[in-house]
């Protein structure tokens, strides 16, 4: 799947006009038509976002809101969960994104990228945060990770233990591999 890349670069919530920096911003809603992917698969896709227009200048333009209305209307074409929903099951588990990923073993700056609309989903990750959404399997792969970090645990105090047995010189190979005949 296609990167989609967000011209979204404006975090903070108001607006402020680009041309002369007021923040007297009228707001009209427009229906804006955009297209994505390429060739036979290049869809045009339309959705309702907000056009603002600076009252000292009469500058018009679009800001982070319309990005993310357009991203939303993107995920739902694909049908994938848009940022806000992925945000929004990670804060369902009361999860910081680094919780979140080191128990579900997704890249924190994928799911960062996923969060701020940045990048979307493939299919099957998209289907695993679906999964996700259901608290018992969420508690399966705690409970894994808490295993395998007792295990990680125990391992340390095995190979501790085993190199002090290495450590004796007896001359024999640890393993031998099977020779072809
Ligand atoms: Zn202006």
């Amino acid at each position: 799947m296609a990167k989609y890349i967000s011209k979204n670069n404006n975090t903070k919530g108001i607006s402020i006009c680009p041309n002369c920096g007021s923040r007297k911003i009228t707001t009209r809603s427009e229906e804006y038509k955009f297209t994505y992917g390429e060739g036979k698969g290049r869809v045009e896709l339309s959705a309702q976002i907000p056009i603002r227009t600076c009252i000292l200048c009469k500058f018009s333009f679009r800001d982070f809101v319309a990005d993310d209305i357009c991203h939303e209307a993107l995920c739902k074409h694909l049908g994938v969960m848009p940022p806000r929903q992925i945000k929004g099951l990670r804060k369902m588990y009361n999860l910081t994104q680094a919780e979140f990923a080191k128990i579900t073993k997704l890249g924190e700056a994928t799911l960062s990228r996923w969060e701020r609309g940045v990048l979307i989903q493939n299919e099957a990750y998209d289907n695993y945060m679906y999964l996700l959404g259901f608290e018992e399997n969420l508690a399966k792969l705690r409970d894994q990770s808490a295993a395998i970090e007792a295990h990680i645990d125990d391992s340390v105090k095995v190979n501790a233990e085993n190199k002090l047995t290495r450590d004796i010189p007896n001359g024999s190979p640890s393993f031998s591999m099977p020779l072809r005949t």
